[in-house]
């Protein structure tokens, strides 16, 4: 398991005060240089992180399907769009199609694998945004997945060192 997955809601808890504080200064003075400062971060800790000790995300979350993310999975499954979105998704209250169930229907819980994986949804493969460009747009949800993702956790914490407010 991951080395701090079991103390995350903790350990979120605890930054996320700080965090908002921090975001918000950083909001206001973005440097130019902090979408190169995140790839860094990201490249670095993903280096020592396996998602496959942790699924956390695909856990206890879901992701946004898009048209064509439900097009190109119903397709692999050999399913018709609408069976495939009846029998698998559904609304959320802003109106985006997301998992009717958590822990996520094409993980296999047994390796944390996804019986998806080359054809999964493009919010699952960008998952968890921190090297995304303009990384400061991102910056409330980053604040969320703290609480979800140890990886995203340990990105901000470093963050935090290496540009301090
Ligand atoms: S589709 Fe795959 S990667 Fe995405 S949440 Fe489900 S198991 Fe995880
Ligand atoms: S992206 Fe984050 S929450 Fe998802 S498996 Fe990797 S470390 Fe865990």
């Amino acid at each position: 398991m991951d080395k701090d997955l079991e103390n995350l809601s903790k350990l979120a808890k605890d930054a996320l005060q700080e965090n908002k504080k921090y975001f918000q200064k950083l909001k206001k003075r973005t440097p130019k240089r902090l979408d190169l400062l995140m790839q860094e971060l990201h490249d670095e800790e993903f280096e020592r992180t396996d998602c496959l000790t942790c699924a956390n995300c695909c856990k206890t979350t879901s992701p946004i399907f898009t048209e064509k993310d439900i097009e190109r999975i119903a397709k692999h499954l050999k399913m018709k769009v609408v069976d495939f979105t009846k029998q698998y998704l559904q609304r959320d209250e802003d109106n985006f199609m997301v998992l009717q169930s958590a822990p996520c229907t094409f993980l296999d819980e047994s390796d944390n694998t996804c019986f998806i994986y080359d054809v999964r949804p493009k919010a699952c493969s960008e998952y968890p945004h921190t090297n995304r460009k303009k990384f400061i747009q991102l910056a409330d949800l980053t604040i969320k997945n703290t609480e979800v993702c140890p990886a995203t956790y340990r990105i901000v914490e470093e963050l935090k060192k290496r540009l301090p407010q």
